[in-house]
């Protein structure tokens, strides 16, 4: 019945056909298939993740050697590893990286040696209060080597000698990430990113590199308004090395989102970007309030995941970090219980959900005029007021048209509109539709 203003229109319709469940079960089908490779800020593990992403999309795999310079930093050599292992005295292995790939420090440089206990010891890592969990630690910027183990397994460490065994290798390579663009009709752009170098964990980074994947399926059998661009990233180095080689693309960068730990069963936590009232900022707490669950918004602050880089002041971009429960706020994080029970498909498809919601205020959003400002425009005599009024949605309906009419004077977007009637988008979309077909509203600057 409505044209609509962008694609996304059509795509709440499409989507309210897609069955968010079958989406959530094919996000966790992927996860439980990513989990188990060894992922880190380069290697074969980052390869392998983003060659079966390309089992649903046809993203591009992009190499940037090891030594290139990105602005303060440099692309790090190349880490892979084959195995690792520490055995007792009795050559039995009691600490196994076959077993969780957590087990190792991840960026160890390789290591065989027969070492004391005392000396073993400055190389492991556990979690004393949660005795059974394996902690994940990483020492990529520091040459080092390191196991990290559950208390249990520690505190059963007697022997005097243990051989330790960790067959890697770090050595000149690249760094490898992943980009796929879903073209729309304009060249202003949205950015949508995740880290993709942590083994196995599910909710962070694991939750974060499905959703992307699947939105980017997605939308891409979409007519969308915006250009789409994905980046599956290592964390902090791979956000560096993306925006140092692609300056250029930068400007075009409209609003963007950071998308990580969104399989869990905590409610939604939004990170504003630097700017703090981008459209980007006001469109997801927009989202957040109709959805009617509680949910917690965060100011801006230079820490967390790649949105530090994106929001550097050199760039100062509009990208915000979408969140359930927050890096560092469940106790799971970045541990062995981060595992593919602690997501949930219901989690995911609520997120892909949520996420489709944000993205559909930006392709809809818009600016408009009203052509009858002296007065309300008689809307009886345009069909636009019902004859049989009084039902709630009729009389929302009616208020949602007068909110449109009365701010739609060129300086008032859709979505302040709905910020200040309270009114949800969607319900003043329609409205601004139905009087854009009328001939009452005119978009702007047109
Ligand atoms: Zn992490």
């Amino acid at each position: 019945m409505h044209a609509g203003h962008g694609g996304m229109r059509d795509m709440q319709v499409f989507g309210n056909g897609i069955r968010p469940e079958l989406i959530g079960r094919d996000m966790y089908q992927l996860m439980s298939e990513l989990y188990p490779l060894c992922r880190s800020i380069t290697g074969n593990g980052v390869r392998k993740t983003l060659q079966l992403l390309r089992h649903q999309i046809s993203l591009e795999i992009r190499e940037v050697p090891s030594g290139t310079k990105v602005y303060d930093w440099t692309v790090p050599k190349e880490w892979n590893i084959q195995d690792a292992y520490l055995k007792n005295a009795k050559g039995e292995k009691i600490v196994d990286f076959a077993k969780s790939n957590l087990h190792v420090l991840n960026y160890s440089i390789p290591v065989k040696a027969k070492v004391s206990l005392t000396e073993l010891k400055e190389h492991l890592y556990t979690i004393p209060d949660y005795p059974d969990w394996i902690p994940y630690r990483t020492s990529y910027y520091r040459e080092n080597w390191g196991f990290c183990l559950s208390h249990k397994q520690f505190q059963d460490l007697t022997d005097s000698e243990y051989e330790v065994c960790i067959d890697s290798t770090l050595e000149p390579g690249s760094l490898t990430y992943g980009e796929f663009v879903v073209k729309g009709r304009m060249e202003a752009e949205v950015l949508l990113s995740c880290h993709i170098c942590h083994p196995s964990l599910c909710n962070d980074n694991l939750s974060g590199i499905v959703l992307m994947t699947f939105l980017a399926k997605y939308l891409s059998t979409l007519p969308v308004r915006y250009t789409y661009r994905f980046l599956f990233i290592p964390g902090t180095i791979g956000s560096i090395t993306w925006l140092s080689l692609n300056e250029s693309k930068v400007s075009k960068i409209q609003h963007g989102l950071v998308a990580a730990c969104l399989g869990d069963s905590g409610n939604f936590t939004y990170k504003k970007s630097r700017r703090g009232t981008a459209e980007i900022d006001r469109s997801v707490v927009h989202v957040l309030k109709s959805l009617g669950n509680h949910f917690v918004i965060q100011e801006f602050i230079p820490f967390g995941y790649d949105q530090r880089q994106f929001c550097s002041p050199g760039f100062d971009l509009p990208v915000g970090c979408f969140m359930r429960t927050p890096h560092g706020q469940y106790p799971e994080y970045h541990t062995s219980a981060d595992d593919l029970d602690f997501v949930r498909p219901e989690q995911l498809a609520e997120s892909f959900s949520a996420l489709l919601a944000i993205l559909n205020i930006l392709e809809n959003n818009a600016t408009y005029v009203n052509q009858n400002p002296e007065c309300e425009p008689q809307l009886g005599k345009r069909g636009l007021y019902r004859t049989v009024g009084g039902q709630q949605d009729t009389r929302t309906r009616e208020l949602a048209m007068l909110w449109v009419l009365n701010l739609s004077d060129g300086s008032h977007s859709l979505l302040d509109i709905a910020e200040r009637s309270s009114l949800h988008f969607d319900v003043i979309r329609d409205a601004a539709d139905d009087l854009k077909e009328a001939g009452l509203l005119k978009e702007y600057p047109g």
